[in-house]
């Protein structure tokens, strides 16, 4: 049985909380796309994480950990990644790399800082992890994939021509010192000493994990809103966010995707430029930022504080949409217990018109959001396990979104600990 764990958003919803809660039940639990650009922040028994590339079932030594072939692999910092861990007692996790995963050379983070400095004030708001270019050369068939590290004629061959591709720009476009040869060959050899021994064959490791009957977990890195083709383009990652893509990145059937859980934030939060309808600013998203997620709404890879927003109802309902939504986690819904009353995006009114369908992005632009106010239930809910022991308000807000959203929340979470969850039926 394969579950996809999925954003409906713009990222940052929880995801990692509720992919370390599911992995409990998990055999093996994959990332399928991104890189080090994003991070997911982790609560357990074992104190407070921000994971970038690991996998969420880190945590657990029943689960073996993928990092699939649709992953952009930093490979210093997976390895930093996992020092962190073991140096706070989490015992060595166990990780398998898709020998057909790609590698993100330090180049294409120069690239990266080189071109968001170009671009200056124009720029996409990059985390400069090197993700667009990385992604760029993969696609320009001139990226680095894992199974060659382990054949020298190719890596040679391969590290002279690329030299001479990325000297042009470094030289003549961003006035840096040119790459050398060698020195990027020494660089992958490295690479290579120190991955060799997580190297494998992943769909093919899956095609029997399937057959033997194993629990197996996507996990999707940032949200709908950031997809390539589907997201607020070009405002958006380099790779697909969607669950659909947990098929490709990770090498698996596409119907073997049985489960695919969209979370949502019970309010709205984004990172970097785009347009973001719902925002808020001022003290009202200073507050909210402040109260958010667990320790405020700042960035797990880069400390930058969030943009925040009331929940949208328009963005949730397309972003469930387009991951194939088959349940909805709402999550930090404890923190809105200190709101009188709680706006909430029910539709987008551009050029005088009202609509309820997610536009693109030069429509999006122009669209002010139409609110409904909803009563607030100005207590605390966390502890609760029960939904029916929510307060009457906290479950009309609740109701009102999935009714709005048109996806059923099976999964309402009060806290970001593994056990703050509030399972419930839904009536769609
Ligand atoms: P992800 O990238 O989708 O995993 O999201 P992030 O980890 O960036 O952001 C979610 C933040 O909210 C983290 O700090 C979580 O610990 C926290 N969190 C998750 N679920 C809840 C919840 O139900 N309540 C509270 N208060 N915090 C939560």
């Amino acid at each position: 049985m394969v579950k996809a764990v999925v954003g409906a958003n713009w990222g940052d919803e929880g995801k990692g909380k509720i992919t370390d809660m599911l992995a409990r039940e998990a055999d093996i639990v994959i990332r399928f796309q991104g890189g080090a650009n994003a991070g997911h922040t982790i609560v357990n028994d074992y104190g407070k994480f921000a994971l970038h590339t690991l996998p969420s079932g880190v945590f657990y030594d029943h689960v073996t950990n993928i990092i699939g072939n649709g992953v952009a692999l930093n490979i210093p910092l997976l390895f930093k990644e996992i020092r962190e861990l073991t140096d706070r007692n989490v015992p060595m996790p166990h990780i398998l790399i898709s020998d057909r995963a790609q590698i993100v050379m330090p180049y294409h983070i120069l690239l990266d800082a080189c071109e968001e400095a170009r671009l200056a004030g124009r720029s996409f708001g990059s985390t400069k992890s090197g993700i667009a270019p990385f992604y760029s050369d993969k696609f320009a068939k001139i990226g680095f994939q894992v199974s060659e590290l382990f054949d020298e004629e190719i890596l040679k061959e391969k590290a002279e021509r690329v030299c001479v591709l990325k000297n042009v720009m470094l030289e003549h476009l961003y006035h840096q010192e040119p790459l050398k040869p060698e020195a990027l060959l020494e660089t992958l050899h490295e690479y290579r000493d120190m991955i060799a021994p997580y190297v494998a064959n992943v769909s093919a490791f899956l095609y029997e994990a399937l057959k033997a009957g194993k629990n197996i977990l996507l996990e999707g890195q940032l949200g709908t809103m950031k997809d390539p083709d589907h997201g607020i383009y070009p405002m958006v990652t380099s790779s697909s966010t969607l669950a659909a893509y947990g098929a490709i990145g990770a090498g698996l059937p596409p119907y073997e995707i049985k489960k695919v859980i969209a979370v949502t934030k019970a309010y709205s939060s984004a990172v970097g430029a785009g347009a973001f309808v719902s925002e808020i600013f001022g003290d009202e998203a200073d507050e909210l930022r402040r109260r958010g997620g667990d320790g405020g709404e700042y960035g797990a890879t880069t400390g930058r504080p969030r943009r925040m927003g009331w929940y949208d109802c328009v963005a949730s309902h397309y972003g469930c949409r387009l991951q194939g939504a088959t349940d909805v986690a709402l999550t930090v819904l404890d923190v809105l217990g200190y709101l009188d009353e709680i706006p909430v995006c029910v539709g987008y009114e551009i050029d005088g018109e009202v609509t309820k369908e997610f536009p693109v992005t030069a429509k999006l632009n122009r669209a002010k959001p139409v609110y409904e106010v909803l009563p607030g239930w100005k207590c605390e809910i966390r502890g609760i396990r029960r939904y029916e022991e929510l307060p009457e308000n906290c479950r009309k807000y609740v109701e009102f979104i999935e009714a709005q959203i048109g996806y059923p929340i099976t999964m309402v979470s009060n806290g970001p600990g593994r056990d703050d969850i509030i399972y419930r039926e839904s009536s769609l």
